[in-house]
């Protein structure tokens, strides 16, 4: 008798163990360590994961047979096995909860014939001595002549009518098989000479096999897009696989175009708007090995592949790669961890790297190389940077200073658009002076205080500190001192106020919620019906405007001020990626930023030239103030529906870590105290070692369970958060 040890998917803690069935005669052989099945748990269907078979248990009470498995094609691997364990851990989330997120929810699949190839069957053989001159005829002499033909070829080349290959599949007159492998030659000559030289790096890797970590390091349009495509040629030539991971955002229309151009067939694109039906038919391709490159969003790291040779992380700066809901992953540490497991290259590519990245390949944990030069060596766009204390010591007291008013001007007579960007919605919990500039920082975090308007005090949202709201500024005495925010809708109104004939549109969170009215804003400002776009940031990724004359910061201290210790790194990089809107035509665009830190090292190094500056400097900062990637950091966040209880249960938490011994700040409430119902503290843990940290808190968090959990209340934990809002 065969016994499976089951994982079930049920997501609680105290089920977080395995259960033995046997498997029946009927399914032996059709089960193995990975499977999804179906049993009968405490009276009731359930569902899960097969960990282990043996011919032997030493659990001595009845047991019950396996009833069914779920999908017999899908079954995870024992590298996906590994990660699914990784994850429980990294992720502070039930075995169960983990195997199901590796383990993708996939619907039935729907055959696409006219992806196969075709060949000639022993039937059709036979069938073509006897049959006469007929269309069906003439496919079958073509597979004859010719051997194995992609379906489409085939229908190509004879102008066959629609149902005639159908028919031939039906009577078995020809037999389907995969596509055709396609050879894609690596094309050297197409590459320029910087561009050759990194990419000999990257074969010279691929060809040794090892499992070498890149980044590729190149401004805007260095051609990074296509040293990847030559990098997946190579290793799709070595019979191996491809996975290219990019922002949500960034997976747009053009760009899967832009590889099924190279790959046609061979490519799969995974992100969340896929359907459950077509999932599964992309994870049998990949398994099988007919699908060689998968593009995907941050869930698609986790794909079954055959022989996983190259993984691709574009715009690995993004913060989307991160998920921050239960299980928090970051999609970079998986991407390298199944480099080590599958013996593959890593490539992660930015114009603005991560600190955390950067700092690795100053160790020598990824090696770093640089593309110094656009591709047709266009040129940045003017950068300018307009004091608004200055705006205000002039008399000047709108959103918009003078020398913007004048461009937004010109612009409108000359018929170019303008794009207003507003670097966040609506944080308005900053307490700035207007006078000077000078943000109120929590002495020992380094990062900005909260103003509380109830309470009027300042609140540091890491360790708790507060104190008195001022009224003068403690750096130049002035009165001008106040709680600082602007929203789009804001934006909005104050400039139809100046510009009353423009034609303006908005494009932020909550109206872009329906993709088809975003597309349908962007449209319009391609077309020139309108003439000025105000956006966050949403407005600065992946779309190309051709026609803009201006492209403008408004404040770009609202992402200064948000608590938070990556802060400073997002708007440096925010702000090269908007000046890059600009110049994309052919008359280039200009550039404005106003600000009132312009002595902030964000806004001083924010420019494609300057960022590796930007890097050291963060670096130093971060070192001294003992933030990653120096000091790694946890954040323990408590959510329930009442404050009381949130802040009950951190207390709790509180003592469970203070018996740890740990460094922790907090618990504190979070900077947004309240979403969605949902009240919000949070503890922050740190620590030279990820590995210490995490046994700590799991250690922390096993205390509070057993002791004095408190119903309602939903605990999560993030190892070095993308964000601590
Ligand atoms: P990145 O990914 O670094 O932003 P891309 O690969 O998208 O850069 O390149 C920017 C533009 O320059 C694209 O239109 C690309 O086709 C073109 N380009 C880059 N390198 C070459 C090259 N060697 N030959 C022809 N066109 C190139
Ligand atoms: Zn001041
Ligand atoms: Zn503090």
């Amino acid at each position: 008798m065969i016994y499976a040890e089951i994982l079930l998917e049920i997501h609680t803690k105290e089920l977080d163990r395995l259960f033995t069935y046997k498997v029946p005669e009927a399914l032996a052989g059709r089960i193995r360590p990975g499977s999804r099945v179906r049993v009968s748990f405490r009276g009731r269907p359930e569902t899960g994961y097969v960990l282990k078979l043996s011919d032997q248990t030493e659990f001595g009470g009845r047991i019950l047979p396996v009833s069914g498995v779920v999908d017999e094609d899908v079954i995870l691997s024992s590298e996906l096995m590994d990660l699914a364990e990784w994850l429980a851990d990294y992720g502070f989330v039930s075995r169960a909860q983990a195997y199901s997120t590796v383990f993708p929810t996939l619907g039935n699949t729907r055959f696409d014939r006219e992806k196969a190839s075709l060949t000639l069957s022993e039937v059709g053989r036979q069938a073509l001595e006897t049959m006469r001159r007929c269309p069906s005829r003439k496919a079958l002499e073509a597979l004859a002549e010719n051997g194995r033909t992609d379906w489409q070829d085939l229908a190509r080349e004879l102008e066959l009518g629609r149902g005639i290959l159908d028919r031939l599949v039906k009577e078995r007159l020809v037999q389907l098989h995969p596509p055709l492998p396609g050879v894609f030659p690596v094309d050297l000559g197409s590459l320029t000479q910087a561009q050759q030289k990194v990419f000999r790096r990257i074969q010279g890797s691929l060809e040794a096999g090892t499992p070498e970590r890149f980044l590729l390091f190149g401004v805007t349009g260095s051609g990074k897009t296509e040293i990847y495509i030559e990098a997946i040629k190579d290793c799709l030539s070595r019979g191996r696989q491809a996975m290219v991971l990019l922002p949500e955002i960034a997976l747009t229309e053009e760009m899967i175009d832009r590889y099924q151009r190279v790959f046609g067939d061979r490519v799969v694109a995974w992100h969340s708007r896929i359907s459950p039906g077509r999932k599964k038919d992309i994870w049998q391709r990949l398994q099988s090995g007919e699908a060689s490159v998968l593009l995907g969003a941050r869930s698609a790291v986790f794909a079954g592949m055959q022989d996983l040779g190259l993984v691709i992380v574009d715009e690995e700066q993004e913060s989307s790669f991160r998920q921050s809901t239960a299980p928090a992953y970051d999609g970079r540490e998986v991407a390298l961890l199944r480099g080590r497991a599958n013996q593959a290259v890593v490539i992660f590519g930015s114009a603005t790297p991560s600190t955390e990245t950067w700092q690795r390949t100053q160790t020598g944990e990824m090696e770093r190389l640089t593309l110094n030069d656009r591709f047709g060596g266009s040129n940045l766009p003017q950068i300018q940077v307009v004091d608004m204390r200055e705006e205000l010591r002039q008399g000047n007291h709108t959103l918009f200073s003078r020398e913007l008013t004048r461009l937004i001007d010109r612009c409108l007579h000359d018929g170019r658009q303008v794009l207003l960007f507003l670097n966040r919605r609506g944080y308005s919990g900053a307490f700035v002076c207007r006078a000077c500039g000078h943000t109120v920082q929590c002495g020992q975090c380094d990062i900005p205080m909260t103003y509380h308007r109830v309470e009027d005090r300042l609140k540091c949202h890491y360790c708790g500190e507060h104190k008195p709201a001022v009224r003068t500024c403690p750096a130049c005495g002035s009165d001008k001192i106040r709680s600082f925010g602007t929203g789009t809708q804001k934006v909005e109104e104050a400039l139809r106020d100046v510009f009353p004939k423009a034609r303006i549109a908005r494009i932020d969170a909550d109206v872009s919620m329906a993709r088809g009215h975003r597309k349908g804003l962007i449209d319009d400002l391609k077309s020139g019906r309108t003439d000025i776009l105000i956006g966050t940031q949403m407005i600065a990724k992946g779309i190309d405007f051709p026609d803009v004359g201006l492209v403008a910061v408004l404040a770009a201290d609202l992402g200064l001020n948000i608590p938070d210790f990556r802060s400073r790194e997002k708007t440096c990089q925010q702000l090269i990626q908007v000046a890059g809107r600009a110049g994309r035509g052919k008359v280039p665009g200009s550039c404005l930023i106003q600000t009132y830190q312009p002595e902030n090292l964000a806004i001083v190094y924010g420019r494609e030239d300057r960022y590796q500056s930007f890097l050291q400097r963060e670096l130093e900062d971060r070192k001294a103030m003992g933030y990653p990637p120096f000091r790694q950091v946890m954040r323990i966040l408590v959510q329930a529906p009442e404050e009381e209880k949130a802040a009950r249960a951190a207390r709790l938490l509180e003592k469970a870590l203070e018996e740890e011994k740990s460094d922790f700040l907090g618990p504190v409430p979070a900077a947004y105290v309240k979403i969605k119902g949902m009240y919000r503290w949070h503890l922050i843990v740190r620590g030279p070692r990820l590995e210490e940290l995490k046994e700590m808190v799991h250690r922390a968090i096993r205390g509070y369970a057993e002791n004095e959990s408190i119903p309602g209340v939903l605990l999560s934990v993030e190892c070095n958060p993308g964000s601590m809002l």
